[in-house]
């Protein structure tokens, strides 16, 4: 035991964690090491772990190949600033990303979270149209239910419920917003899905830089899986109005929806493509916005002279060798069928949860597991069950889901599966 009651006791006081309270500070899983998918806690009880840490960890923890990576590039420079200094670790896997992105995205700009890199790609289509001469159009589309992180940009195109707009209404700037697609992956699409977005374009398309999607899944707004039609369909309305299509794969990326990128499922290219959460392979933060010659070079020729961005963490080189490992990994590895029994594992082992009262609906697509409940779950009271049933779930509002590590094994998802489903029906006594 290395963590004191003392320490749990500072951190309740002095620590704020993600979205928690001062006041009433939640309960906190102290953690000791972990490896492959379990996560090992401070009394030497091990977690199966179902989130990946936020879909990040997707070659599981301590991985020898990522840990290598990260030592070898620590013993020549964990980091150099990126102003006018380069690095082989930077350029490699900007030349990966080019490579293995859609078609067409093949000038990247590396950024230190995913929410900047929402910014940064925001940013982008407004100084792409002021460079055209249109700097009215500075607006953006967004989709309900959508999540694209929590700095001012990014929220501003996050729902405007769930993502508490009024509470800021005065400082985020005021976006369009449309419905989510109707249509669901893998049904028929329904047909005038689209006219609410061609609507808006229609309208008010000389004010609208740029759509901003998360392509077929919508994470953190509700784990929603939509029509690859309704994205293809939506990639032809931003061409033909003269709007921006920026794809918001910071979740989805790199093979997690069943396809390396969930624009692949429509097989189309946005303008502005962002990356993150899994890119290192969850060992730290970094992400990544991809755009298009064209749209580089306009930016470039325009007024400024540059693009308006530069933090000074950009392209950490550590971050960036131990992503160029991750990335190699992905590749090396038969990702493809890896994920495709995941899916097909999670339908199966998940479809119980339907017979309970309290549960509405079981979905899976690629490496992702959702039960909606018909009743938000107290955080509080679900997730010591969990850890008491030898698994890591964090649920949210009405959604239990699990997005594990590629590699989790059949015997360890059989025991998630079953995990959360004996505490779900504990709910239902
Ligand atoms: C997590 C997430 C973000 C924000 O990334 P951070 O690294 O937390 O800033 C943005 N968009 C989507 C779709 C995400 O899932």
């Amino acid at each position: 035991m290395s963590i004191t009651s003392e320490q749990l006791s500072f951190d309740q006081q002095h620590i704020w964690h993600p979205y928690s309270s001062m006041i009433n500070p939640p309960p906190m899983a102290p953690v000791e090491s972990a490896s492959g998918v379990r996560i090992r806690l401070a009394d030497g009880r091990e977690l199966i772990d179902g989130m990946a840490s936020w879909w990040s960890v997707i070659h599981g923890y301590n991985h020898p190949r990522l840990n290598a990576a990260a030592h070898a590039q620590i013993d020549k420079v964990a980091h150099v600033m990126f102003g006018g200094i380069t690095h082989e670790p930077a350029i490699e896997l900007c030349r990966k990303l080019v490579q293995m992105t859609p078609q067409g995205l093949d000038r990247v700009f590396l950024a230190d979270s995913g929410s900047v890199s929402v910014e940064v790609a925001m940013k982008m289509a407004i100084q792409y149209w002021h460079a055209r001469g249109k700097p009215g159009k500075h607006r953006l589309v967004s989709l309900r239910n959508g999540y694209h992180g929590d700095t001012f940009g990014a929220m501003s195109v996050c729902d405007p419920v769930t993502g508490m707009h009024e509470l800021f209404s005065g400082v985020l700037a005021k976006q369009h917003f449309i419905p989510r697609p109707k249509s669901r992956f893998g049904e028929p699409f329904i047909e005038g899905d689209c006219d609410a977005l061609e609507h808006t374009l229609q309208t008010h398309g000389q004010e609208i830089a740029a759509l901003i999607v998360e392509p077929i899944v919508q994470g953190a707004g509700g784990m929603y899986f939509y029509s690859p039609e309704w994205l293809k369909r939506a990639r032809e309305l931003c061409t033909q109005y003269d709007v921006l299509l920026i794809a918001d794969e910071i979740a989805t990326g790199f093979g997690r929806s069943g396809k390396l990128f969930a624009c692949d499922h429509a097989g189309i290219s946005p303008d502005i493509l962002c990356l993150g959460k899994a890119l290192t392979g969850g060992y730290m933060t970094l992400a990544a916005t991809l755009t298009t010659a064209h749209i580089g070079e306009t930016i470039s020729a325009g007024g400024a002279g540059c693009f308006m961005h530069g933090p000074t963490f950009m392209g950490n080189p550590l971050a960036c060798a131990v992503a160029n490992e991750s990335l190699a990994l992905l590749l090396e590895r038969d990702w493809q069928s890896e994920v495709n029994t995941l899916e097909r594992r999670l339908k199966e082992k998940l479809a119980p949860a339907a017979n309970l009262a309290c549960v509405n609906e079981v979905r899976a697509l690629g490496a992702i597991g959702v039960i909606e409940l018909h009743e938000p779950v107290s955080l509080a009271q679900i997730q010591p069950r969990f850890v008491e049933q030898g698994v890591w779930v964090r649920p949210f509002g009405k959604l239990v889901y699990i997005m594990p590590p590629y590699i989790m094994g059949e015997e360890d998802l059989t025991q998630l599966c079953n995990a959360i489903i004996n505490v779900l029906a504990e709910l239902n006594e």
